[in-house]
């Protein structure tokens, strides 16, 4: 399984600004051919035709030749996987800067990278694991206030799949950002709220820069928040069920939808690949009626549509009272292919 480990770089960042201009040379160049082709009605060109016709660029432009191959070959990859004839170009105004790497061309050193004849320097909040692999994909990428980063990409094994002894099913929400089917609720960060109003009222007032530097804290304390999150529940439990939850099914609300559905499908991402690091089973499951079905006799009788929305607890036929969001909760895990019977818990396989 590969990973990418991810470190702000603390020297030589002004030629990386250097090499960025190059990469969006060579991309633009690719661009160009690819244009060409279609003008004139020839074969349409891949990354290794890319990488015959840039050989020996590398020189001249300043950056190292496995450089000039990566943005050739992701060239391709992007305009297959976008299904586009061609793609937009990079401006250095306009796009962040980026600079692909080939992996046997880095090698790790104590406090950074040594890559191209220099050593570039990270803080390392965190050693790479003993003997990873470095693998193509590495690259520098700068965010938008202008920080470079360096994206390390490795191997790692895969973990053993844990005996799945206790399961959690977990419902994904507006109110509480998760309700966990034992009950527990995990509610918004504060403070990701208090920024977020910060960064209404800098962009109301036209302050273009403090905008752009708080959007970066909530990026990541969003980040921090969902790994600490997902790792936990990779830890917690053997068998996890999330649904499959997207804001365009919900009812109005006062967020950002566009930010609902960023920090589900992220978390879900992460919930995915460390469960395979941890040993973990990990299920996206639908979750259609979960809201409405009771957990305990399996009747639709829950709370319906928009006018439902604020009932947070209602009392089924069967005399079961029930949470909204523990028993969607509950409903994910009962879906989820690690489940028994409501009676029986989750069993032993
Ligand atoms: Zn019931």
């Amino acid at each position: 399984m590969l990973i990418v480990y991810r470190y702000r770089v603390k020297s030589l960042t002004g030629l990386l600004s250097k090499q960025a201009r190059a990469v969006n040379f060579v991309f633009n160049y690719c661009n160009d051919r690819q244009k060409d082709a279609l003008r004139f009605g020839r074969r349409w060109l891949t990354g290794f035709d890319l990488n015959k016709l840039t050989t020996g660029s590398s020189k001249e432009l300043g950056v190292h030749c496995g450089t000039v191959n990566a943005v050739c070959e992701q060239y391709a990859k992007s305009r297959s996987q976008k299904k586009r004839a061609f793609l937009r170009y990079r401006s250095h105004k306009k796009s962040l800067g980026w600079v692909p790497m080939k992996g046997r061309d880095v090698k790790e050193t104590p406090c950074g990278l040594h890559f191209h004849g220099r050593e570039f320097k990270v803080f390392k909040s965190r050693p790479l694991p003993a003997g990873a692999k470095i693998k193509d994909g590495t690259n520098f990428a700068q965010d938008a206030r202008g920080n470079w980063f360096l994206n390390v990409c490795i191997e790692v094994p895969e973990g053993q799949v844990r005996a799945i002894r206790n399961g959690v099913g977990i419902d994904l929400g507006l109110k509480d950002f998760a309700t966990l089917s034992n009950g527990e609720k995990i509610g918004n960060p504060r403070h990701l709220r208090r920024l977020e109003e910060t960064l209404a009222s800098a962009q109301r007032a036209g302050k273009k820069r403090l905008a752009t530097n708080v959007h970066a804290k909530i990026v990541n304390s969003r980040r921090d928040f969902l790994h600490k999150l997902s790792t936990r529940m990779v830890r917690e439990f053997d068998y996890i069920a999330v649904g499959d939850v997207s804001s365009a099914r919900l009812a109005r609300t006062t967020m950002a939808k566009s930010v609902l559905d960023a920090s589900w499908s992220s978390l879900r991402q992460m919930l995915a690949y460390k469960a395979i690091a941890h040993g973990a089973s990990y299920e996206e499951v639908n979750e259609a009626w979960s809201t409405q079905t009771c957990n305990a006799c399996g009747v639709v009788a829950g709370p319906k549509g928009r006018a439902g929305l604020n009932e947070r607890n209602w009392t089924c036929g069967c005399g079961a009272e029930q949470d909204r969001d523990v028993n969607a909760a509950r409903n994910i895990l009962l879906r989820g292919s690690g489940h028994g019977t409501p009676a029986e818990g989750i069993p032993i396989l």
